[in-house]
Protein backbone atom coordinates (compact mmCIF):
# COMPACT_ATOMS: atom_id res chain seq x y z
CA UNK A 1 0.00 0.00 0.00
CA UNK A 2 1.61 3.89 -0.72
CA UNK A 3 0.29 6.12 1.51
CA UNK A 4 -0.62 4.66 5.05
CA UNK A 5 -3.88 4.91 6.64
CA UNK A 6 -2.19 6.88 9.44
CA UNK A 7 -1.18 9.69 7.34
CA UNK A 8 -3.82 10.08 5.64
CA UNK A 9 -5.68 10.34 8.60
CA UNK A 10 -3.26 13.30 9.68
CA UNK A 11 -3.17 14.94 6.51
CA UNK A 12 -6.30 14.84 4.37
CA UNK A 13 -8.97 16.36 6.79
CA UNK A 14 -6.48 19.33 7.26
CA UNK A 15 -5.73 19.61 3.60
CA UNK A 16 -8.36 22.46 2.49
CA UNK A 17 -6.98 24.58 5.38
CA UNK A 18 -3.33 23.27 4.68
CA UNK A 19 -4.16 24.23 0.94
CA UNK A 20 -5.94 27.84 1.72
CA UNK A 21 -2.71 28.55 3.72
CA UNK A 22 0.45 27.46 1.75
CA UNK A 23 -0.83 27.45 -1.63
CA UNK A 24 -0.31 24.48 -4.03
CA UNK A 25 2.01 22.75 -5.53
CA UNK A 26 4.15 21.68 -1.97
CA UNK A 27 5.88 18.38 -0.75
CA UNK A 28 4.41 17.45 2.81
CA UNK A 29 6.37 15.32 4.97
CA UNK A 30 4.66 13.35 7.61
CA UNK A 31 7.17 13.57 11.46
CA UNK A 32 5.18 11.11 12.57
CA UNK A 33 5.64 8.38 9.82
CA UNK A 34 9.23 9.12 9.63
CA UNK A 35 9.70 8.24 13.45
CA UNK A 36 7.38 5.43 13.28
CA UNK A 37 9.74 4.05 10.09
CA UNK A 38 12.98 5.12 12.53
CA UNK A 39 11.73 3.29 15.39
CA UNK A 40 10.70 0.24 13.68
CA UNK A 41 14.17 -0.35 12.24
CA UNK A 42 15.59 0.14 15.62
CA UNK A 43 14.01 -2.57 16.65
CA UNK A 44 14.41 -4.95 14.14
CA UNK A 45 18.17 -4.45 14.76
CA UNK A 46 18.13 -4.18 18.37
CA UNK A 47 19.85 -7.59 18.83
CA UNK A 48 23.01 -6.71 17.16
CA UNK A 49 25.54 -5.18 19.99
CA UNK A 50 26.01 -2.14 17.36
CA UNK A 51 23.71 -1.23 14.91
CA UNK A 52 22.99 2.52 13.43
CA UNK A 53 21.57 3.77 10.32
CA UNK A 54 23.48 6.82 8.00
CA UNK A 55 20.51 8.26 6.67
CA UNK A 56 21.19 8.82 2.83
CA UNK A 57 21.20 12.43 2.84
CA UNK A 58 20.51 12.67 -1.29
CA UNK A 59 16.80 11.21 -0.55
CA UNK A 60 15.86 14.18 1.17
CA UNK A 61 18.34 17.04 1.81
CA UNK A 62 16.52 19.30 4.32
CA UNK A 63 17.87 20.37 7.49
CA UNK A 64 14.50 20.16 9.33
CA UNK A 65 13.84 16.36 8.07
CA UNK A 66 17.51 15.60 8.84
CA UNK A 67 17.26 17.05 12.42
CA UNK A 68 14.47 14.14 13.19
CA UNK A 69 17.08 11.83 11.93
CA UNK A 70 19.60 13.01 14.21
CA UNK A 71 17.56 12.95 16.88
CA UNK A 72 16.68 9.41 16.20
CA UNK A 73 20.06 9.12 16.82
CA UNK A 74 21.19 7.95 12.94
CA UNK A 75 24.25 9.29 11.36
CA UNK A 76 24.02 10.52 7.75
CA UNK A 77 25.68 9.31 4.22
CA UNK A 78 26.86 12.52 2.32
CA UNK A 79 28.17 11.85 -1.22
CA UNK A 80 29.23 15.08 -1.93
CA UNK A 81 29.98 18.63 -0.12
CA UNK A 82 27.47 20.37 -0.04
CA UNK A 83 25.82 17.20 1.89
CA UNK A 84 29.06 17.22 3.93
CA UNK A 85 28.04 20.96 4.73
CA UNK A 86 24.55 20.09 5.40
CA UNK A 87 25.74 17.47 7.65
CA UNK A 88 27.97 19.68 9.50
CA UNK A 89 25.57 22.53 9.81
CA UNK A 90 23.33 20.05 11.77
CA UNK A 91 26.19 19.72 13.85
CA UNK A 92 27.18 15.98 13.43
CA UNK A 93 31.08 14.72 14.72
CA UNK A 94 33.16 12.81 12.34
CA UNK A 95 31.79 9.33 13.15
CA UNK A 96 28.31 10.62 12.32
CA UNK A 97 29.06 11.12 8.63
CA UNK A 98 29.87 8.32 6.03
CA UNK A 99 31.28 9.87 3.12
CA UNK A 100 30.34 8.05 0.14
CA UNK A 101 31.56 9.55 -3.17
CA UNK A 102 32.43 7.62 -6.09
CA UNK A 103 34.77 9.33 -9.19
CA UNK A 104 36.00 11.44 -5.95
CA UNK A 105 38.11 14.63 -6.36
CA UNK A 106 40.49 16.63 -4.76
CA UNK A 107 38.09 19.00 -3.49
CA UNK A 108 35.84 16.14 -2.37
CA UNK A 109 38.70 14.65 -0.47
CA UNK A 110 39.73 18.01 1.48
CA UNK A 111 36.11 18.81 2.24
CA UNK A 112 35.73 15.24 3.89
CA UNK A 113 38.75 15.65 6.07
CA UNK A 114 38.10 19.07 6.63
CA UNK A 115 36.05 19.64 10.75
CA UNK A 116 38.01 16.94 12.02
CA UNK A 117 36.95 14.69 9.53
CA UNK A 118 34.46 11.75 8.76
CA UNK A 119 34.27 8.04 8.20
CA UNK A 120 36.14 7.77 4.52
CA UNK A 121 34.54 5.49 1.81
CA UNK A 122 36.91 4.62 -0.85
CA UNK A 123 34.91 3.74 -4.45
CA UNK A 124 38.41 2.64 -6.08
CA UNK A 125 41.96 1.17 -5.49
CA UNK A 126 43.65 4.52 -6.84
CA UNK A 127 42.09 6.66 -4.33
CA UNK A 128 44.44 5.00 -1.60
CA UNK A 129 47.18 7.23 -3.18
CA UNK A 130 45.16 10.00 -3.37
CA UNK A 131 43.63 10.58 -0.13
CA UNK A 132 45.91 13.30 0.88
CA UNK A 133 46.26 12.13 4.33
CA UNK A 134 45.33 8.53 4.99
CA UNK A 135 42.40 8.30 7.88
CA UNK A 136 43.36 6.11 10.93
CA UNK A 137 39.52 4.42 9.93
CA UNK A 138 38.96 3.65 6.09
CA UNK A 139 36.02 1.80 4.60
CA UNK A 140 35.99 0.15 0.77
CA UNK A 141 32.83 0.00 -1.30
CA UNK A 142 32.81 -3.24 -2.56
CA UNK A 143 31.79 -4.57 -5.92
CA UNK A 144 31.23 -8.07 -6.38
CA UNK A 145 30.31 -8.41 -10.12
CA UNK A 146 29.17 -11.16 -11.45
CA UNK A 147 29.08 -12.54 -8.21
CA UNK A 148 25.33 -10.95 -7.39
CA UNK A 149 22.51 -9.41 -9.53
CA UNK A 150 21.17 -6.49 -8.88
CA UNK A 151 18.08 -4.63 -9.74
CA UNK A 152 16.53 -2.36 -12.50
CA UNK A 153 16.97 0.94 -11.23
CA UNK A 154 20.84 0.09 -10.20
CA UNK A 155 21.71 -2.18 -12.89
CA UNK A 156 24.45 -4.63 -12.91
CA UNK A 157 26.79 -4.79 -10.54
CA UNK A 158 29.30 -5.57 -13.35
CA UNK A 159 28.44 -3.15 -15.42
CA UNK A 160 27.96 -0.37 -12.27
CA UNK A 161 30.68 2.35 -11.80
CA UNK A 162 31.21 1.94 -8.19
CA UNK A 163 33.35 0.16 -6.12
CA UNK A 164 36.36 -1.97 -5.86
CA UNK A 165 36.48 -4.99 -7.88
CA UNK A 166 36.66 -8.51 -6.10
CA UNK A 167 40.13 -9.44 -7.55
CA UNK A 168 40.67 -5.90 -6.04
CA UNK A 169 39.81 -6.22 -2.47
CA UNK A 170 42.39 -7.69 -0.63
CA UNK A 171 45.25 -5.60 -1.64
CA UNK A 172 42.95 -2.57 -0.99
CA UNK A 173 42.96 -3.16 2.32
CA UNK A 174 46.44 -4.10 2.26
CA UNK A 175 48.07 -0.66 0.98
CA UNK A 176 45.53 1.36 3.01
CA UNK A 177 47.24 -0.46 5.96
CA UNK A 178 49.97 0.19 4.43
CA UNK A 179 49.79 4.07 4.35
CA UNK A 180 48.61 3.95 7.87
CA UNK A 181 45.14 2.90 8.12
CA UNK A 182 44.35 1.17 11.65
CA UNK A 183 40.69 0.84 11.90
CA UNK A 184 38.61 -0.64 9.11
CA UNK A 185 35.00 -1.11 7.52
CA UNK A 186 33.36 -2.74 4.50
CA UNK A 187 30.65 -1.28 2.49
CA UNK A 188 28.46 -2.39 -0.66
CA UNK A 189 25.60 -0.83 -2.18
CA UNK A 190 23.75 -3.53 -4.78
CA UNK A 191 20.31 -2.95 -5.06
CA UNK A 192 18.06 -0.17 -5.31
CA UNK A 193 13.94 0.30 -4.26
CA UNK A 194 14.64 -4.18 -3.17
CA UNK A 195 11.20 -5.45 -1.63
CA UNK A 196 12.69 -8.89 -0.95
CA UNK A 197 14.17 -9.24 2.35
CA UNK A 198 16.64 -12.14 1.96
CA UNK A 199 18.20 -9.61 -1.00
CA UNK A 200 19.63 -7.76 1.63
CA UNK A 201 20.25 -10.92 4.21
CA UNK A 202 22.41 -12.41 1.25
CA UNK A 203 24.48 -9.05 0.81
CA UNK A 204 25.01 -9.10 4.61
CA UNK A 205 26.15 -12.67 4.32
CA UNK A 206 28.43 -11.45 1.68
CA UNK A 207 30.15 -9.20 3.52
CA UNK A 208 30.56 -11.20 6.79
CA UNK A 209 32.49 -13.28 4.19
CA UNK A 210 34.67 -10.95 3.05
CA UNK A 211 35.19 -9.78 6.48
CA UNK A 212 36.71 -13.26 6.90
CA UNK A 213 38.64 -13.49 3.84
CA UNK A 214 40.05 -9.93 4.60
CA UNK A 215 40.90 -10.51 8.30
CA UNK A 216 42.68 -14.12 7.18
CA UNK A 217 44.65 -12.94 4.74
CA UNK A 218 45.73 -9.14 6.81
CA UNK A 219 45.19 -10.28 9.94
CA UNK A 220 43.03 -7.19 10.72
CA UNK A 221 39.49 -6.55 12.19
CA UNK A 222 36.42 -4.89 11.20
CA UNK A 223 34.76 -2.48 13.49
CA UNK A 224 31.43 -2.22 10.76
CA UNK A 225 29.92 -3.57 7.63
CA UNK A 226 27.62 -1.45 5.92
CA UNK A 227 24.88 -3.12 3.66
CA UNK A 228 24.13 0.07 1.52
CA UNK A 229 20.28 1.41 1.00
CA UNK A 230 18.17 -0.22 -1.30
CA UNK A 231 15.53 -0.77 0.54
CA UNK A 232 12.05 -0.91 -0.90
CA UNK A 233 8.87 0.62 -0.76
CA UNK A 234 5.74 -0.31 -2.13
CA UNK A 235 5.11 2.35 -5.02
CA UNK A 236 1.78 0.16 -6.14
CA UNK A 237 -1.29 -0.70 -4.15
CA UNK A 238 -1.71 -4.52 -3.77
CA UNK A 239 2.25 -4.88 -3.23
CA UNK A 240 3.61 -6.25 0.10
CA UNK A 241 6.00 -4.09 1.86
CA UNK A 242 9.77 -4.98 2.63
CA UNK A 243 9.44 -7.74 5.66
CA UNK A 244 11.94 -5.41 7.89
CA UNK A 245 11.54 -7.74 11.11
CA UNK A 246 12.46 -10.81 9.05
CA UNK A 247 15.64 -8.72 7.32
CA UNK A 248 16.36 -7.96 10.90
CA UNK A 249 16.15 -11.40 12.32
CA UNK A 250 18.03 -13.24 9.41
CA UNK A 251 20.53 -10.72 9.48
CA UNK A 252 21.20 -10.57 13.71
CA UNK A 253 21.41 -14.57 13.47
CA UNK A 254 24.42 -14.02 10.47
CA UNK A 255 26.46 -11.75 13.09
CA UNK A 256 25.34 -14.49 16.35
CA UNK A 257 26.80 -17.10 14.03
CA UNK A 258 30.04 -14.87 13.36
CA UNK A 259 30.80 -13.65 16.93
CA UNK A 260 31.01 -17.63 17.69
CA UNK A 261 33.65 -18.21 15.10
CA UNK A 262 35.65 -15.20 15.61
CA UNK A 263 34.65 -14.10 19.50
CA UNK A 264 33.80 -10.72 18.16
CA UNK A 265 31.69 -9.45 15.62
CA UNK A 266 31.66 -5.85 13.70
CA UNK A 267 28.22 -3.15 13.79
CA UNK A 268 25.78 -3.38 11.49
CA UNK A 269 25.84 0.08 9.58
CA UNK A 270 22.99 1.03 6.70
CA UNK A 271 22.09 3.47 4.95
CA UNK A 272 18.53 3.71 3.49
CA UNK A 273 16.88 7.02 2.02
CA UNK A 274 14.04 6.10 0.69
CA UNK A 275 13.02 3.38 3.07
CA UNK A 276 13.12 6.27 5.37
CA UNK A 277 11.29 8.82 3.79
CA UNK A 278 9.79 7.88 0.86
CA UNK A 279 6.13 6.73 2.02
CA UNK A 280 6.22 9.63 4.37
CA UNK A 281 5.63 12.49 1.80
CA UNK A 282 3.53 13.20 -0.79
CA UNK A 283 3.19 15.89 -3.65
CA UNK A 284 -0.21 18.12 -3.37
CA UNK A 285 -1.05 19.98 -6.65
CA UNK A 286 -4.15 21.26 -8.03
CA UNK A 287 -5.82 20.31 -11.16
CA UNK A 288 -5.76 23.66 -13.47
CA UNK A 289 -6.88 22.14 -16.83
CA UNK A 290 -8.55 19.22 -18.57
CA UNK A 291 -7.74 18.52 -22.37
CA UNK A 292 -9.89 16.03 -24.24
CA UNK A 293 -8.15 15.01 -27.90
CA UNK A 294 -6.94 11.51 -28.32
CA UNK A 295 -6.69 11.34 -24.72
CA UNK A 296 -7.80 13.21 -21.59
CA UNK A 297 -5.07 15.06 -20.16
CA UNK A 298 -5.90 16.54 -16.59
CA UNK A 299 -2.83 19.19 -16.20
CA UNK A 300 -1.88 20.06 -12.96
CA UNK A 301 0.40 23.28 -11.08
CA UNK A 302 3.38 21.33 -10.98
CA UNK A 303 5.66 19.48 -13.56
CA UNK A 304 8.55 16.85 -13.28
CA UNK A 305 10.94 19.89 -11.30
CA UNK A 306 9.09 18.89 -8.42
CA UNK A 307 8.90 14.48 -9.58
CA UNK A 308 11.21 13.33 -11.91
CA UNK A 309 10.66 9.61 -11.24
CA UNK A 310 7.51 8.61 -13.50
CA UNK A 311 9.05 10.38 -16.23
CA UNK A 312 12.84 9.09 -15.59
CA UNK A 313 12.29 5.73 -15.07
CA UNK A 314 8.53 5.23 -15.87
CA UNK A 315 7.92 4.54 -12.01
CA UNK A 316 4.28 4.87 -10.81
CA UNK A 317 3.29 7.22 -7.95
CA UNK A 318 -0.06 6.73 -6.64
CA UNK A 319 -2.66 9.66 -7.15
CA UNK A 320 -5.72 10.09 -5.48
CA UNK A 321 -8.33 12.96 -5.90
CA UNK A 322 -9.30 14.65 -2.52
CA UNK A 323 -13.07 13.83 -1.43
CA UNK A 324 -13.68 11.84 -4.82
CA UNK A 325 -13.17 8.25 -3.51
CA UNK A 326 -15.06 5.93 -4.96
CA UNK A 327 -16.68 8.07 -7.58
CA UNK A 328 -17.00 8.25 -11.32
CA UNK A 329 -13.81 6.58 -12.70
CA UNK A 330 -12.33 7.68 -16.28
CA UNK A 331 -8.05 6.94 -17.95
CA UNK A 332 -6.19 10.15 -18.04
CA UNK A 333 -2.70 11.00 -18.21
CA UNK A 334 -1.72 13.56 -15.49
CA UNK A 335 0.70 16.00 -16.63
CA UNK A 336 2.79 18.86 -15.88
CA UNK A 337 3.61 22.08 -18.22
CA UNK A 338 7.53 21.37 -19.40
CA UNK A 339 7.86 20.71 -23.08
CA UNK A 340 8.65 16.75 -22.76
CA UNK A 341 5.95 14.72 -23.14
CA UNK A 342 7.50 12.35 -20.58
CA UNK A 343 6.47 15.40 -18.09
CA UNK A 344 3.29 12.86 -17.14
CA UNK A 345 2.50 12.06 -13.05
CA UNK A 346 0.83 9.49 -14.41
CA UNK A 347 -0.39 7.98 -17.57
CA UNK A 348 -3.37 6.33 -18.67
CA UNK A 349 -4.38 5.75 -15.16
CA UNK A 350 -8.35 5.34 -13.79
CA UNK A 351 -8.95 7.97 -11.37
CA UNK A 352 -12.16 9.59 -9.96
CA UNK A 353 -13.55 12.13 -12.41
CA UNK A 354 -11.01 15.86 -12.28
CA UNK A 355 -12.25 18.64 -12.58
CA UNK A 356 -10.32 22.37 -12.80
CA UNK A 357 -9.29 23.20 -8.87
CA UNK A 358 -9.46 20.20 -7.48
CA UNK A 359 -6.55 18.63 -5.24
CA UNK A 360 -4.37 15.78 -6.36
CA UNK A 361 -2.06 13.70 -4.08
CA UNK A 362 0.44 12.27 -5.67
CA UNK A 363 1.98 9.65 -2.94
CA UNK A 364 5.41 8.32 -2.04
CA UNK A 365 7.87 11.00 -2.94
CA UNK A 366 9.79 11.55 0.32
CA UNK A 367 12.42 10.24 -1.33
CA UNK A 368 14.49 11.23 -4.55
CA UNK A 369 11.51 13.73 -5.18
CA UNK A 370 12.15 17.42 -4.50
CA UNK A 371 15.70 16.55 -4.40
CA UNK A 372 15.96 15.42 -7.64
CA UNK A 373 13.64 18.62 -9.35
CA UNK A 374 15.72 20.82 -12.12
CA UNK A 375 15.35 23.81 -13.60
CA UNK A 376 14.89 22.65 -17.21
CA UNK A 377 12.52 25.01 -19.31
CA UNK A 378 12.90 27.72 -16.24
CA UNK A 379 10.05 25.52 -14.39
CA UNK A 380 10.78 26.39 -10.34
CA UNK A 381 10.73 23.90 -8.00
CA UNK A 382 7.84 23.83 -5.20
CA UNK A 383 7.83 24.50 -1.28
CA UNK A 384 8.31 22.16 1.34
CA UNK A 385 6.10 21.61 4.56
CA UNK A 386 6.42 19.52 7.57
CA UNK A 387 3.22 18.10 9.58
CA UNK A 388 4.61 18.08 12.97
CA UNK A 389 4.38 15.54 15.10
CA UNK A 390 2.50 18.35 17.36
CA UNK A 391 -0.14 18.35 14.51
CA UNK A 392 1.97 22.23 13.43
CA UNK A 393 2.59 22.68 9.50
CA UNK A 394 6.03 23.96 9.16
CA UNK A 395 7.12 25.32 6.04
CA UNK A 396 10.87 24.01 5.67
CA UNK A 397 11.46 25.59 2.17
CA UNK A 398 10.28 27.67 0.15
CA UNK A 399 9.51 27.59 -3.25
CA UNK A 400 11.80 28.87 -6.02
CA UNK A 401 11.13 32.11 -7.41
CA UNK A 402 12.77 33.58 -11.22
CA UNK A 403 15.37 35.30 -8.69
CA UNK A 404 17.08 32.15 -8.06
CA UNK A 405 16.56 30.82 -11.29
CA UNK A 406 18.60 34.21 -12.30
CA UNK A 407 21.28 34.35 -9.39
CA UNK A 408 23.48 32.59 -11.18
CA UNK A 409 24.12 35.44 -13.37
CA UNK A 410 25.28 37.59 -11.33
CA UNK A 411 28.94 37.64 -10.80
CA UNK A 412 32.18 39.56 -11.19
CA UNK A 413 32.76 39.78 -14.46
CA UNK A 414 35.43 37.27 -16.14
CA UNK A 415 37.05 37.58 -19.26
CA UNK A 416 39.93 35.85 -21.40
CA UNK A 417 41.82 37.49 -24.30
CA UNK A 418 43.04 35.61 -27.14
C1 LIG B 1 21.46 6.47 -3.10
C2 LIG B 1 22.32 5.83 -2.13
C3 LIG B 1 21.80 5.32 -0.93
C4 LIG B 1 20.35 5.36 -0.58
O1 LIG B 1 19.60 4.60 -1.45
P1 LIG B 1 18.05 4.33 -1.13
O2 LIG B 1 17.63 3.52 -2.32
O3 LIG B 1 17.40 5.66 -1.08
O4 LIG B 1 17.99 3.60 0.14
C5 LIG B 1 22.67 4.79 -0.01
N1 LIG B 1 23.99 4.71 -0.26
C6 LIG B 1 24.54 5.16 -1.40
C7 LIG B 1 25.99 5.05 -1.60
C8 LIG B 1 23.73 5.74 -2.38
O5 LIG B 1 24.27 6.18 -3.51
Amino acid sequence: MPMSQAFKDRLYPHLPAIVAHYGTPFHIYDEAGIRETGRRLKAAFADIPEFREYYAVKALPNPSVLAIMQDMGFGFDCSSITELMLARELGAKPDDIMFTSNNTSAEDFAAAAADGGCILNLDDITLIDKVPTMPELVCFRYNPGRRRTGNDIIGKPEEAKYGVSHEQIVEAYRLAQARGAKRFGLHTMLASNELHYSYMVQTAAMLLELVETISKELGITFEFINIGGGLGIPYLPDIDPLNIEAMGEEITALFVDFKDHHGYCPALYMESGRYMTGPHGALVVRAINRKDIYRTYIGVDACMSALMRPALYGAYHHIEVLGKEGGEMETVDVVGSLCENNDKFAVQRPLPRITDGDILIIQDSGAHGHAMGFNYNGKMRPQELLLGKDGVVRMIRREERPEDYFATLTFEEKILNL
